[in-house]
């Protein structure tokens, strides 16, 4: 059964996460300041103390296109491997975008609709979030305007036709119809972009215009929130409860929304599975960032988050999985990161696609290259639960399939794949203009 209501965490924590920041104050932002970029109902779930919060009944009748979705036992891909671990996965390919994303986009647009506004403006990496946030405006008569990301753009002609026909308006960013986008074009014209790039040329959109607001896919609070009615299913079909749960990390949505409802029952005492992160190697936030106060954004226009970040000037190399190449990391998950409360490890490109090929020939399903690194982890447990033995029982988030990724398949396949070493250099030169925490003035 898909859930009656989300579930909020963070009154479940021992602290509460550092609130966002003006940058010009250095007080923590309110209402009032977020007002020109989300409707109110979101500011009001970004900061709720409320456990759980229900979900409208126009929401749960657009989630019924495709929820419930599938949990699976990769028995085949147990039997592949040789191992005596049982390996669930929660399958989120069978939303119309092919991914989680529209489990937050379609509460999102439809807060927005009813608060009256008229055009939604958002980037998008991999384009995953620009397809979902498209579809659910569709939904709701909203307009959609959507900055990509210059090498997804070029790489995934396919996932811009899917906004297209979704009735978006695609960009590609650094783009020339905003300050922020020519900023970048002039110092570096044939710049691959990025996700911070991106943000920054949406928020200026939305920011100037009193119909519009802006969409964030992942990191914040509500977006993760949205994304728990993948954990509460999971829980729910699950025949027995997992010993490790592994998801990937670009902001945090896909993995936290599978993690919390598991958390909640572990901060109870009643299950204790060992919670893994997995990111990319050329995109570390967790496993090399540093734990400070940065911008969302490359320009700065957004309130100082307190995050695992790699700076908002690092731009990652143009790995194939475009939604991990995101310069931070979801606040809340940040905070949790640094009370322990889960692990996190980095993996390297060709072994994610080694994975999700391995992946696809067992199960027959063809991951999108963001899971392909919780895969890449579930395929290496299962490989240590061989050597050793233990029957651990594995759950992983299979977020999205790779149907618009063929041609990166296609370049892993020729042996064509690049592996992206990231020396220490290039992550302390962006880290050296994380902004400068001053104490507020009075
Ligand atoms: C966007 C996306 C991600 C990364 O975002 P998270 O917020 O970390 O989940 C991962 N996988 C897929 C399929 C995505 O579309």
């Amino acid at each position: 059964m898909t859930p009656s209501h989300w579930y909020n965490i963070v009154p479940d924590l021992p602290a509460p996460p550092p609130p966002p920041l003006h940058p010009g104050t250095m007080r923590p932002v309110g209402p009032d300041d977020l007002a020109p970029l989300f409707p109110a109902e979101l500011i009001a779930q970004e900061v709720s103390g409320d456990r759980f919060v229900e979900i409208p009944q126009e929401v749960l009748d657009v989630y019924r296109l495709w929820r419930p979705t599938p949990l699976m036992r990769a028995r085949r891909l147990e039997k592949a491997l040789g191992t005596p671990a049982r390996i669930y996965y929660k399958y989120e390919g069978v939303s119309p975008a092919g991914s989680h994303k529209p489990n937050t986009a379609v509460p999102q647009a439809y807060y927005n609709a009813r608060q009256g506004v008229r055009r939604l403006t958002t980037e998008t990496g991999a384009g995953q979030w620009g397809s979902a946030l498209a579809f659910a405006c569709a939904q709701y008569d909203l307009e959609c305007e959507v900055w990509m990301v210059r090498a997804s753009y070029d790489q995934k002609p396919y996932r811009r036709s899917l906004m297209r026909l979704y009735g978006a308006t695609v960009h590609a960013s650094p783009s020339s119809v905003t300050s922020a986008g020519s900023k970048v074009l002039a110092e570096e014209p044939g710049s691959p972009g990025s996700l911070g790039i991106a943000i920054s040329e949406a928020v200026e959109v939305a920011g100037a215009s009193d119909d519009t607001r802006y969409a964030l896919g992942s990191v914040l609070n509500h977006v993760l929130m949205h994304q728990t009615v993948i954990g509460e299913e999971a829980l729910e079909q699950l025949p027995e409860m997992p010993d490790v749960v592994i998801g990937c990390t670009g902001g945090g949505s896909n993995f936290a929304g599978l993690v919390f409802p598991f958390l909640r029952e572990k901060l109870a005492g009643r299950i204790s599975p060992v919670l893994r992160a997995v990111e990319p190697e050329a995109c570390p936030s967790f496993t090399r960032g540093v734990y400070a106060y940065d911008f969302g954004d490359t320009a700065g226009f957004t309130p100082l988050l307190k995050m695992h970040t790699l700076g908002h000037d690092f731009v990652p190399d143009p790995i194939h999985a475009g939604g991990l190449r995101y310069h931070g990391m979801s606040p809340l998950l940040s905070h949790m990161y640094e009370l322990g409360m889960f692990e996190a490890v980095a993996t390297s490109q060709k072994e994610c696609f080694q994975a999700g090929v391995r992946f696809a020939r067992a199960e027959g399903i063809v991951p999108a290259p963001e899971p392909t690194h919780a895969l890449a982890e579930t395929i290496a447990e299962a490989l240590r639960c061989r050597e050793s033995g233990q029957e651990k029982v594995i759950l992983t988030a299979l977020c999205g399939h790779g149907h618009f990724d063929l041609a990166a398949y296609d370049r892993f396949l020729g042996g064509e794949m690049e592996d992206f070493s990231l020396p220490e250099e290039r992550i302390s030169a962006a880290l050296s203009t994380l902004p400068v925490i001053r104490t507020p003035s009075p």
